[in-house]
């Protein structure tokens, strides 16, 4: 493994209460941020304790939010970007990442609504992946609005201060890579920051050009079938 060469991103958990001037007191939803920022490191401490195989199937870790959808999520794609990426490829790697995890489960985890101009980050009864500027040091930002255990609208923005690709190219973030990453916190599932799961999905830290969180692990898929059973 090229050790040296690791961009580490790490995710941090903020909670945030918001009220909504259009939703009443009773039902305001609470937002959480989730938020992967990168974190430029040569030589973690612990890097040696990173599995140098990948036992991604045989590891069955994993981490539940403390909310769930309980219904299909239906989403919308912004495929608008700087990058050149057609629309028809951005939706293609943006619905690959989720059907990586609905094929896992009988549940209808999610629905691809189609393409909109809206932008991620805004309650706005929408669940929405889009581009979107976003502070330095983060790569993707996803929003949780919740009430109770269970949540009302997701967002996921990716960054664009950062570069992209779609085919995992060195020094760029692999849509297909992220989002599936991402969409793991839509279904409920939570970061793992222990080097031993490095290999899953839901490994808290990823790297440039890595495309290895595209496929799901064996801790993964217990989660998602957690959540949403077999
Ligand atoms: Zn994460």
């Amino acid at each position: 493994m090229r050790s040296s060469a690791l961009v580490l991103i790490a995710l941090i958990l903020l909670p945030i209460a918001i009220a909504p001037l259009s939703v009443s007191a009773i039902s305001s939803p609470h937002l959480m941020v989730i938020e992967w920022s990168v974190e430029k490191s040569y030589g973690r401490v612990t890097l040696y304790q990173i599995p140098t195989e990948d036992d991604s199937m045989s590891n069955s870790d994993y981490k539940l939010l403390p909310f769930r959808w309980y219904t299909t999520a239906n989403y919308w794609i912004n495929p608008s970007n700087k990058y050149g990426f057609s629309e028809s490829d951005v939706v293609a790697a943006i619905t690959v990442s989720a059907g990586t995890w609905d094929k896992e489960t009988n549940f209808e985890v999610f629905s691809y609504q189609g393409t909109t101009k809206r932008s991620a980050g805004s309650y706005d009864g929408y669940n929405v992946i889009s581009w979107g500027y976003y502070r330095a040091g983060v790569i993707a930002v996803t929003y949780i609005w919740y009430i109770g255990n269970s949540i009302i609208e997701t967002d996921t923005r990716l960054n664009t201060y950062y570069k992209w690709s779609l085919n995992g190219e060195a020094r760029k973030m692999d849509v297909q890579n992220i989002m599936t990453h991402e969409f793991g916190h839509w279904c409920g599932l939570d970061d793992l920051y222990d080097d031993k799961d490095y290999w899953l999905t839901m490994y808290g830290y990823a790297s440039y050009g890595e495309t290895y969180k595209r496929t799901l692990g064996f801790g993964d898929i217990l989660g998602l079938k957690a959540v949403y059973g077999e």
